[in-house]
């Protein structure tokens, strides 16, 4: 007597689908419920030398964001004390969110956005969005 051919282990559903946030081609089901679980990134930018929100609109963004923003209700170095016309002052910061569709892009991400010069810390928002 024989066992199982090799080939009936290839027959089990592929590792991903255990895994919904990991497959690209998604039914729409899946994808909808992707996107009420989607994990935040939180980003530190400098904003030095730049003027008002110049060094986020300049940001070369990570290509699989579902969206992000840029306030200081994320966190500031504080009021800005000079005219909005005017340059960012040294050591003037800002914080943003980036949102992508599960951990493991998150951790992609994070990679992404820590080489940017403008980038002082990024790191997963592990209390999910
Ligand atoms: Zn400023």
């Amino acid at each position: 007597m024989k066992g199982l051919p090799a080939a009936a282990l290839g027959s089990r559903p592929p590792h991903r689908r255990e895994a919904p946030g990991r497959i690209a081609k998604a039914p729409l089901g899946e994808r909808l419920q992707d996107a009420k679980t989607v994990t935040r990134i939180r980003l530190l930018i400098d904003l030095s030398g730049t003027v008002g929100s110049e060094a986020w609109d300049r940001l070369p963004h990570f290509g699989e964001v579902l969206g992000g923003w840029f306030s200081p209700e994320e966190g500031s170095s504080g009021p800005c004390q000079h005219d909005q016309e005017s340059p960012h002052l040294p050591g003037e910061w800002c914080g943003a969110v980036i949102e992508v569709e599960n951990h493991l892009l998150a951790e992609y991400a994070v990679a992404h956005y820590l080489v940017l010069p403008r980038v002082l810390d990024a790191f997963v928002d592990e209390r999910g969005a």
